[in-house]
């Protein structure tokens, strides 16, 4: 049998009993590993972190945290070959892809290591400038930030297993607050081995930093009030941990990343074969490709002027033609695998549900793979579907199908294109390509209320523009609406999660020694 991978709680690996879920590559189908969290003491991981490893991380500083987080970044650095080994192996991706997980995550803890070294020697944080309350302006409100007395338990999506862990954890430890993680138990396998390597490190309390693979329940029960759970996954899941106790009634503060029809929108008068034509172009194919499309952020709805619906699908399918598909290991694969033959399935699906409102206007299924079998391997080429009537087609709007695939949307006129795109009913970015600055500014403002990020390109970013589908920890992630209602990142707005917001109402002097850093 395959090696069973050890949880890891209280600083130390705890095995699962049982025989355990088996991890797979999802090109050859062979057995990885497996986990198993069965007879885990939960009460006894959630009371180490919650009681010893909490206290112990809100002793020192946010400036000697943020040196906590350089550390392990440098860790994370050092084993960085051994995690794009597991990621080809149990997600099936090519070595490019890869990266956006593994140094994506690196990257982030890097930023959060910088900006948490600005914050010194504070323990708290001020909130805004301090508010008269009296006449003679000696009573006065000030309001403070103190890291919340609790754990933060992380429920992860498979797609990102290092970057879901990390962009989290950053904040999280950063703020002084003890980290749970589940993985999401298809791709547990780095998102274990990166916490294995910084525990063995012993650079953290003991307790400080925890995995637990395999099944979720009993997780949620374990939530006190001052615990904070983030979420990251399907709208389904997310639905069902709203309705959980813990959230009901004991008010745990919960973070929900889900699901999103994210568009990209190209602005009227743009013609065709212009420099912002072809960045759309070259971006649509970018998103459908990168992780196969299993990005939360990948471009699900393109909007192009309707005169330009032919020439669009034209270009994108071009550009399509050169993905070459099938086993990651081989140099002359572009796209790897979905991350399982599960997944394959659901995708499959997809394409059905929206078959009957869409045109396939280019289909890669049908291309020979490499160095896989097309009966074994989760691989699947891209297929750009188009609909020619956009206000009818509502399945284009609604149904995310996590993986390679994109809709072609044409529309009349920019209140047109804008409607549709609010179709998606809260997206976590829309990305908008244009030549006037003014254009730009105004559809950026108009979809800011429904998206999380707003991503404008012309053809001064031409070059340096990071992606509409790429997260950086400088900007918010998360969206409203179906995109789960959360907010991640965006720089040291991320602390706000794992903070509690109180105001301290006092004399001047006493506001004077609160000893607090501001707001950076
Ligand atoms: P999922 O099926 O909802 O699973 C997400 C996580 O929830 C997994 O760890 C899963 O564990 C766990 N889970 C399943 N049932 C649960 C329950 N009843 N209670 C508590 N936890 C439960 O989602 P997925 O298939 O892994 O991820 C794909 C989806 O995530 C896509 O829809 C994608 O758009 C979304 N996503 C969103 C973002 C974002 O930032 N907005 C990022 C990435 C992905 P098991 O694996 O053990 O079942």
């Amino acid at each position: 049998m395959t090696e069973l991978l050890p949880n890891i709680v209280a600083g130390r690996r705890v095995l699962g009993t049982g025989t355990g879920t088996v991890l797979r590559d999802p090109v050859t189908a062979a057995e990885l590993v497996r986990v198993s969290r069965e007879g885990l003491d939960l009460d006894s991981a959630f009371a180490q972190a919650r009681d010893v490893a909490g206290p112990a991380l809100r002793a020192v500083s946010y400036g000697q945290r943020a040196a906590l987080l350089g550390e392990i970044a440098k860790i994370l650095q050092a084993n960085r070959d051994a995690y794009f080994e597991i990621a080809t192996a149990n997600s099936g991706t090519v070595q490019a892809d890869s990266a956006i997980d593994i140094d994506g995550a690196i990257y982030t803890l890097s930023q959060y290591a910088k900006w948490g070294a600005a914050l010194g020697d504070a323990r708290a944080l001020l909130d805004g400038p301090r508010a008269s309350l009296a006449k003679d302006g000696v009573f006065a409100s000030q309001h403070v930030l103190q890291p919340t007395r609790g754990v933060a338990l992380f429920i992860n999506a498979f797609n990102f297993p290092a970057w879901g862990l990390w962009e989290k954890a950053a904040p999280a430890l950063l703020a002084g607050v003890p980290v749970i993680v589940k993985p999401a138990t298809a791709t547990a396998w780095l998102t274990q081995r990166m916490v294995a390597d910084v525990v063995d490190a012993r650079l953290l309390p003991e307790g400080a930093l925890s995995v637990i693979c395999g099944s979720s329940a009993g997780l949620l029960d374990r939530l006190q009030p001052f615990d904070v759970l983030s979420f990251t996954g399907s709208a389904e899941t997310a639905a069902l941990i709203r309705t959980h106790e813990a959230i009901a009634r004991r008010s745990v503060r919960v973070n929900i990343e889900a699901d999103s029809l994210n568009s990209a929108l190209l602005l009227p008068g743009e013609a065709a074969g212009s420099e912002t034509f072809e960045l759309l172009v070259r971006e649509v194919a970018r998103e459908m490709t990168a992780k196969s499309g299993q990005k939360c952020t990948a471009i699900r709805r393109v909007l192009v002027p309707e005169q330009l619906y032919n020439a669009t699908a034209q270009a994108i399918g071009a550009r399509l033609s050169g993905i070459t598909v099938g086993n990651p290991r081989n140099a002359a694969v572009k796209m790897g695998s979905l991350v399982s033959r599960e997944q394959f399935d659901h995708v499959l699906a997809g394409l059905e549900a929206l078959g009957a409102q869409t045109e396939r206007l280019f289909d890669g299924t049908r291309a020979p793979l490499i160095d896989a079998d097309p009966a074994v391997a989760a691989c699947l080429g891209p297929v750009l579907l188009g609909t020619r009537d956009a206000d009818a087609a509502a399945r284009v709007h609604d149904t995310e199908v996590f993986g390679p695939v994109s809709t072609l949307v044409p529309y009349r006129d920019l209140d047109h294109a804008l409607a549709l795109i609010r179709r998606g009913e809260g997206s976590l970015v829309a990305s908008l390509y244009g030549s006037d600055d003014a254009a730009l500014a105004t559809a950026a403002l108009a979809l800011a209320d429904t998206h999380g990020r707003v991503h404008a390109i012309s053809p001064a970013v031409a070059k340096t523009h990071t992606g509409h589908g790429n997260v950086m920890p400088q900007s918010l992630h998360g969206g409203p609406g179906r995109a789960g209602g959360g907010e991640e990142l965006g720089g040291l707005r991320a602390l706000n999660f794992y903070h509690r917001r109180a105001a301290v109402q006092a004399a001047a002097g006493v506001l004077d020694r609160l000893a607090a850093a501001p707001w950076a």
